[in-house]
């Protein structure tokens, strides 16, 4: 199999680098120079619980990609999805398939504006990543990820993408219902990312307050709600479930949120919150717990740039 991975940060370099170990050729686009350059100097390397490894991998800029692949698989912040495809136009060829395992809503619509929809899949990862520096990425514990191509057709091309990624130790599956599990990976994303962004606190701090704790299961049920008006159905139970939890055993974690605005680096908001508050304008639901998070953040992205 070609791989081209477009944004090849934290969890690009962790696909691309794990697909190239299993003998795939893999090329890795990215606009970081010194992440770039290492690899091209000193390989990739990859710290993960089977140990350390470090690969040679082609690693280049998006514009100075040659071969077009079977699966370009996008995995830059969804703020920069647009700006890396319109670099990387060239590489879409006539049977090139694209992939987003991108957080938020709304990516199928900026793929299709550059492949057509029966050539894309969107789905949904757990799957854990970091950058360590350039050329270094380390990924800790389980993670799974789901996806499904966006007409719904399991295409030979998809079935045989899952089966490359779970011989490279990267658990997946195709789901019917990938959509049920995107939206609930936002209702989770738009409470915790979004009041842990706006209050500097972390994922176990929300849930010592009981106010706090209340205000995270109310805005998921917000998301909820709107996913039900779209013809989602969303496992409430899983979420409210999936939100105590982490209040209880993430408890030092700071989701990427908050560590983008500590980075005073623009966030994935308008994915998420402001995703969900475009929806529910549309659909007559009201979301006054995810828009004013919306709000917040866009305030605070624009006070720390
Ligand atoms: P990251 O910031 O580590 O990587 C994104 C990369 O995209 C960066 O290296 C950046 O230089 C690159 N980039 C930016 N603009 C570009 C452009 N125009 N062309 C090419 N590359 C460009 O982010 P990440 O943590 O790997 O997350 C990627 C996506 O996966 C996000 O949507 C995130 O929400 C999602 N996700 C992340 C995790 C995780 O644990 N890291 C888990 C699940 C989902």
């Amino acid at each position: 199999m070609n791989v081209t991975i477009l944004g090849a940060g934290a969890m690009g370099s962790l696909f691309g680098g794990l697909l190239a170990a299993q003998g795939h050729t893999v090329e890795l686009l990215d606009v970081n120079e010194r992440h770039i350059g290492e690899i091209q100097r000193a390989g990739l390397t990859l710290d993960t619980d089977q140990g350390s490894q470090n690969m040679r991998v082609k690693a280049c800029r998006p514009e100075q990609g040659t071969t077009p692949p079977d699966w370009l698989i996008v995995f830059t912040k969804t703020l920069h999805t647009d700006s890396a495809l319109r670099a990387a136009q060239h590489l879409i060829g006539p049977h090139t398939c694209v992939l987003s395992l991108q957080n938020g809503l709304g990516n199928v619509e900026k793929l299709q504006a550059f492949v057509p929809r029966e050539r894309i899949a969107i789905g949904v990862t757990t799957v854990p990543a970091d950058m360590k520096g350039p050329g270094h990425v380390q990924s800790h514990g389980n993670g799974h990820s789901r996806f499904m191509s966006a007409d719904g057709q399991r295409n030979p091309a998809l079935v045989q993408l899952a089966a490359d990624f779970n011989q490279a130790g990267l658990s997946c599956e195709l789901d019917d219902q990938v959509l049920a599990a995107i939206w609930r990976k936002v209702a989770f994303n738009a409470a915790l990312n979004g009041i842990c962004a706006v209050t500097g606190s972390t994922v176990g701090q929300l849930g010592q307050h009981p106010d706090t704790r209340a205000l995270v299961h109310r805005t998921s049920q917000e998301v909820i709600d709107v996913a039900r008006a779209a013809g989602v159905l969303v496992d409430a139970d899983g979420v409210h479930h999936d939100l105590d939890h982490a209040m209880e055993h993430h408890v030092h974690h700071k989701p990427s949120m908050l560590q983008d605005l500590l980075a005073r680096r623009p966030t994935e908001v308008d994915a998420i919150n402001g995703q969900v508050r475009a929806h529910g304008e549309r659909l007559g639901v009201p979301t006054p717990c995810v828009s004013t998070l919306h709000t917040l953040v866009k305030q605070m992205e624009a006070t720390a740039s």
